[in-house]
């Protein structure tokens, strides 16, 4: 990844993709002091930007950093940079971390980095599996407590145990794991959070404990303009055995089916298959639609 073509937003410049570099002291690197977003753009517009930007900038603030650029100027930056690498459709990665400054636990006064990447990234989840539906294992890591992680901020930190969940699952053969909450609640998945379908409504489970995703807000919005009613609550492992529709959605996976969770199966069925179509219309340009 450290050879693709194009530039990387760093600092205020633009420098050359494989020139964008940090020492190896770094604090963000040593003790997860860095907090990042996933973000799409489609048809050149990058969807919900300002909602994304103004996550990394809570997400720090929940850190106890502060980005030492604004909303906007990340914004413009993250703009410029799409038009610079030349794509129209594509992924975008702001990071801010701490930097090499001091070494040790306490950092106070490291400088706050921020960098920002753009890259063609068309599917997260193999687009043939996707269609049928993905199959998640049951993480053994368990989302922690609020109390013993800042599960509000989008922090590198809280995505270790994602990476050994997902690890654990791709070596079973599943595309990916379902977590369970420390209270043994459904969670989400280890990058994207998590929809049922019963009877004809949509559950999900209620983000105490991890990421509310700009995803799953759109999904809900979209779900209630289709007048499907959306029951937000604790959903127990158990209940799975009698939901008819599992996805997965995020801002990487989209809206992606799910047909198998562990022991439960699943049938993609026609609310998933709406609201599939609802988000690929929703999130392009809205000059687009006006055409
Ligand atoms: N949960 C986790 C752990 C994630 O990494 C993501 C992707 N950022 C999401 C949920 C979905 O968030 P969003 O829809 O804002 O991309």
């Amino acid at each position: 990844f450290d050879q693709l073509d194009g530039y990387i937003w760093m600092n205020g410049e633009f420098v050359k993709w494989g020139d964008a570099k940090i020492h190896v002291l770094t604090h963000g690197l040593h003790y997860a002091s860095a907090v990042f977003e996933g973000e799409r753009a489609y048809g050149g517009e990058i969807f919900k930007l300002t909602e994304h930007t103004e996550r990394l900038h809570e997400s720090a603030r929940i850190l106890g950093f502060t980005i030492p650029y604004s909303v906007a100027e990340i914004e413009d930056a993250s703009r410029e940079l799409l038009k610079k690498q030349g794509f129209t459709d594509a992924y975008v990665r702001p990071i801010a971390w701490r930097g090499s400054d001091s070494m040790g636990v306490s950092a106070q006064a490291n400088r706050i980095n921020v960098a920002i990447a753009i890259w063609q990234w068309p599917s997260y989840f193999d687009p043939e599996q996707r269609l049928k539906g993905i199959r998640l294992d049951i993480a053994e890591y368990c989302r922690p407590d609020p109390r013993t992680a800042p599960s509000k901020s989008k922090a590198a930190g809280l995505y270790m145990i994602c990476t050994l969940s997902k690890h654990a699952a791709e070596a079973k053969g599943y595309a990916d794991a379902m977590m369970l909450d420390w209270r043994g609640q459904v969670a989400e998945a280890t990058g994207a959070n998590i929809f049922f379908v019963k009877e004809g409504k949509l559950l999900t489970p209620t983000p105490d404990c991890f990421l509310d995703g700009i995803t799953r807000r759109t999904v809900i919005g979209l779900a209630k303009r289709r007048g499907i009613e959306v029951i937000e609550r604790a959903i127990m492992p158990e209940e799975l055995e009698g939901f008819e529709e599992a996805f997965l959605c995020g801002t990487a996976a989209e809206v992606t089916p799910v047909a198998e969770i562990g022991k439960y199966t699943f049938t993609p069925g026609q609310i998933t298959k709406t609201l599939m179509d609802d988000y690929t219309a929703e999130v392009q340009p809205k000059r687009a639609a006006a055409e």
